[in-house]
């Protein structure tokens, strides 16, 4: 039995021991793998780097998406770029007062085998009758775009192959112009512990051009490496600040049962070490 090697960092890294392959193709964008591994589940990676796992997906996809929906509070349109495994969409799908949700990803190949071999990622997220799955480049579609949305959540690989877009100036632009005067963009923006130039990017994309921007971070284990940063890019700077009280009611109210999600974790989540406040130029801004 062999090992997936993840090759993500130069001379760093994690395997996952191929207890069963499921599915391997190059698709027209990517090389796609999915297997299983007795420790994390069913394990799929893009271009050598792991993208999701049965066993800890829903940190991340908790986290992308309860944050910017209750601290908005009256969500009703939701843009999510990327997440073909679909477990984006299935937390998502989880708020009752969401009308519209529109995915964009890039390879159709990955929405459908991770329908077949992840089924606990999507669960039937793609019947419900309020999602408009869209197959695209992101950028292509932003760029194009005419509506505008409450959330948008970009959840893409790391900023190569045909997610680098996803990273650029042009980007952040066309996803402000696209956002509500409450509206929120969040991003999976890398492990700042060996990917702080990501969050340096990022951050001096979407400082100026939207009125509060800041980080988020949660640790999910198989995104090696410490804590995973989240960007947070949100027109209105008041919304960041709803007070722990105001928080606990709306999760409260929205009658999900979350796993890692909860408010204290919302607003304990802003809180960013030193090192990423300073590459990010807020150290000694409270
Ligand atoms: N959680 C992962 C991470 O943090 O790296 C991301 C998982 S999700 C599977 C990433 C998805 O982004 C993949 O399905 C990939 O096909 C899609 N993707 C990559 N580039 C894209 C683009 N330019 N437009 C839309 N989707 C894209």
């Amino acid at each position: 039995m062999t090992n997936y090697l993840e090759t993500l960092h130069d001379g760093y890294g994690q395997f996952f021991k191929i207890d069963k392959m499921l599915h391997e193709v190059r698709t027209e964008h990517q090389h796609l793998v999915i297997f299983e591994n007795a420790k994390m589940g069913r394990v799929m990676a893009l271009d050598g780097a792991i993208q999701t796992t049965e066993a800890d997906e829903f940190i991340y996809h908790e986290m992308l998406t309860h944050v910017p929906i209750l601290a908005h509070g009256a969500v009703r349109s939701v843009l999510i770029i990327g997440g073909g495994d679909g477990g984006m969409l299935r937390e998502v799908c989880r708020h009752a007062e969401i009308e519209h949700i529109t995915m964009v990803e890039i390879d159709q190949a990955v929405v459908d085998m991770c329908k077949e071999y992840l089924p606990h990622h999507s669960q039937g997220a793609y019947d419900d009758p309020r999602v408009n799955l869209v197959i695209d480049d992101g950028m292509r579609f932003i760029a194009n775009c005419t509506q505008q949305f409450d959330v948008i959540i970009s959840d893409c690989p790391d900023p190569t192959g045909p997610a680098e877009v996803l990273f650029s100036e042009d980007f952040y632009h066309a996803c402000h112009r696209c956002l509500t005067d409450d509206g929120i963009l969040v991003a999976q923006n890398g492990t700042p512990f060996l990917q702080l130039d990501e969050v340096k990017t990022t951050a001096k994309n979407i400082q100026g051009l939207f009125a509060d921007a800041h980080f988020y971070h949660a640790a999910i284990p198989t995104y090696i490496g410490g804590s995973m940063t989240f960007a947070w890019a949100a027109k209105n700077p008041q919304i960041r600040q709803q007070p722990l009280s105001t928080l606990e009611q709306r999760f409260a109210a929205s009658a999900i049962s979350t796993r890692y999600y909860n408010a204290a974790i919302h607003q304990a989540a802003f809180a960013l070490p030193q090192y990423v406040l300073h590459a990010i130029g807020q150290l000694n801004k409270h």
